[in-house]
């Protein structure tokens, strides 16, 4: 197996390859690759990461909007179904404000 330094850029082969691109696995040289999340990647893979990246992202983009207005639905319906049944379990005289004075004192 020859070392990287020793290879040449696939596009240019009067120059000495610094990276090889992760997901094709070439060598490339300095002006070939670009950084794509933290990884460094030849034009073709970086153009091929965009792109699969961005309709991926248009397709779900739809489901977003009522996803979240069903979700912030549910949510809301959720808190105040709890709050109804916390007053509603809520003795009357936590209301009166006498419960901390019967739970204080021992009374049933
Ligand atoms: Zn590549
Ligand atoms: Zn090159």
């Amino acid at each position: 197996m020859t070392s990287l330094a020793s290879q040449r850029c696939l596009l240019h082969p009067r120059r000495e390859a610094i990276a090889r691109c992760p997901e094709c696995r070439r060598s490339y040289c300095r002006e070939c690759v670009t950084e794509h999340d933290g990884r460094l990647l030849c034009a073709a893979c970086l153009r091929r990461a965009t792109q699969t990246a961005i309709p991926k992202l248009h397709r779900l983009a739809w489901l977003a909007a009522p996803f979240h207005l069903v979700t912030g639905l549910v949510v809301a319906w959720v808190l105040f179904y709890l709050l109804g049944l916390a007053l509603l379990r809520t003795p009357s005289e936590w209301h009166e404000g006498t419960a901390v004075q019967k739970t204080l004192l021992g009374e049933p």
